[in-house]
């Protein structure tokens, strides 16, 4: 039986992609389900246009004192998470 895959369009695969794209991100806390759009451009100005959200994480910045990981969705119909799960790929620390 095959491990069930998630193949991520091209659109996401970098912040060029997905500018060029329109695509729209969200990033979510896991502990306390906080969530925000991510302003794709005003991010690749900080740190670039081939820079992935693929498997990013970082400590929860959208409230102060949560111990939680913001990690990223693309919205695809619903918003999906933004994670490569052909590998057993761990999560990377975010910009
Ligand atoms: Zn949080």
């Amino acid at each position: 039986m095959a491990k069930r895959a998630a193949i991520l369009p091209s659109w996401v695969q970098t912040l060029d992609a997905m500018v060029e794209h329109g695509t729209q991100i969200r990033v979510y806390c896991t502990r306390c389900k906080e969530c925000r759009d991510v302003d794709l451009v005003g991010l690749r100005e900080r740190v670039g246009g081939g820079y992935s959200l693929i498997n990013r994480q970082c400590k929860c910045r959208l409230t102060p004192g949560c111990a939680g990981w913001n990690r990223f969705t693309y919205l695809h119909g619903v918003f999906r998470n933004l994670r490569d799960e052909r590998s057993d790929v761990r999560f990377m620390r975010s910009y």
